[in-house]
């Protein structure tokens, strides 16, 4: 086994996350140490490198105390949103889709290989919260939705989370925890697990914006506890209001359309998905609207757009993949959308 002595690694970015208040982190070996010190963290962990799996709080905090080894997670700087990506037999392929997608979108963020699967960190603008756990949950569990991750989500929210250091050594995997460029993310995940016999001197940084996650401050639309992974309809409490749901002219057009064909039921399904709704929680809303409603002016054998859609297993189908609402020349050209005023086009500029 070669265990080097710790460094930090440099940057290939400049990228200052810090306030400049005194700020707290933790190390974890995995019992959790207070610090507000670089240099003693590495002493730390070089002291400890040959001996111990080691992890770093992913958030700096502005409240805590090195003496009873505690910090406050409100005081977190919202820094970064961690996923952890080691679920299913797709987790180094979804990897490899959640970072064409932030390059794509010119977001900062930095991908490891932690031994055994990757750990994906998005960066993101320092900015007020009024809720910040919340705001974090509503962005993991966006993300993981709407890439279909399959991301651990018992992490989504989670202001204490640490996770494991670059550069260190992870004694159940039996190889390095390193930091991958994205020609060593694409390559076969054997040869990923080669590379990393060995620390990597440098931490590639990929992407220029910090996103900024205003946007996901409110409540909305997820449910409390677990998310589910798209697969079906498994999430039994619903904490929505959908009246709180902001719908664009299209959107609404197609809700109370009179017979709603296919592709714009299947356009409306994806709209609400990158609202955030999980398909539990779309079924719940569909079917107040295209099956309840309708009802009312039928017979009871009318059968239903609801029943269409739910006969063709379209939000399992928007689910499963990685469809993405469709962009305005597009929705122009199946007449889904002609309105030129209309804001359906904001779904897609968050980033
Ligand atoms: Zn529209």
């Amino acid at each position: 086994m070669i265990i080097l002595q710790y460094k930090k690694p440099l940057y290939n970015s400049a990228r200052i996350h810090f306030t400049g208040l005194i700020v707290y982190f933790q190390i974890g070996f995995p019992q959790r140490i207070t610090l507000n010190n670089m240099e003693k963290m590495i002493e730390l962990v070089n002291r400890n490198i040959r001996v111990s799996d080691l992890y770093i709080s992913n958030y700096n905090y502005h409240e805590g105390d090195v003496e009873t080894n505690k910090v406050n997670p409100l005081s977190a700087e919202l820094s970064s949103a961690f996923f952890d990506l080691d679920k299913g037999d797709d987790f180094h392929e979804n990897t490899k889709k959640a970072h064409k997608f932030l390059l794509e979108n010119d977001v900062a963020h930095k991908v490891n290989f932690s031994g055994n699967g990757f750990h994906l960190i998005v960066f993101l603008k320092l900015r007020e919260y009024i809720n910040k756990k919340r705001t974090l949950f509503n962005f993991q569990k966006w993300l993981d939705n709407t890439l279909h991750l399959n991301s651990e989500n018992k992490l989504f929210g989670d202001l204490s989370r640490i996770r494991r250091l670059e550069n260190t050594y992870n004694f159940k995997a039996n190889r390095f925890c390193i930091n991958l460029t994205s020609d060593d993310l694409n390559m076969a995940l054997d040869e990923i697990k080669k590379l990393a016999s060995k620390p990597q001197k440098n931490i590639t940084i990929y992407g220029e914006k910090l996103l900024d996650i205003g946007n996901f401050d409110r409540d909305m639309m997820f449910p409390n506890g677990n998310s589910n992974n798209g697969n079906g309809f498994i999430q039994p409490e619903i904490y929505i209001n959908f009246g709180d749901l902001k719908l664009p002219i299209c959107i609404s057009n197609a809700l109370s359309g009179k017979a709603v064909k296919w592709i714009d039921r299947f356009y409306v399904i994806l709209y609400l998905k990158q609202t955030g709704l999980n398909p539990y929680e779309e079924y719940t809303f569909l079917k107040e609207k295209w099956d309840k409603e309708k009802r009312n002016h039928h017979n009871k054998w009318f059968e239903t757009d609801f029943m269409h859609m739910i006969r063709e297993r379209q939000i399992e189908y928007a689910f499963n993949r990685d469809y993405l609402f469709p962009n305005k020349e597009r929705l122009f050209q199946e007449g889904f959308c002609t309105n030129e005023k209309c804001t359906c086009q904001e779904i897609n500029k968050l980033f």
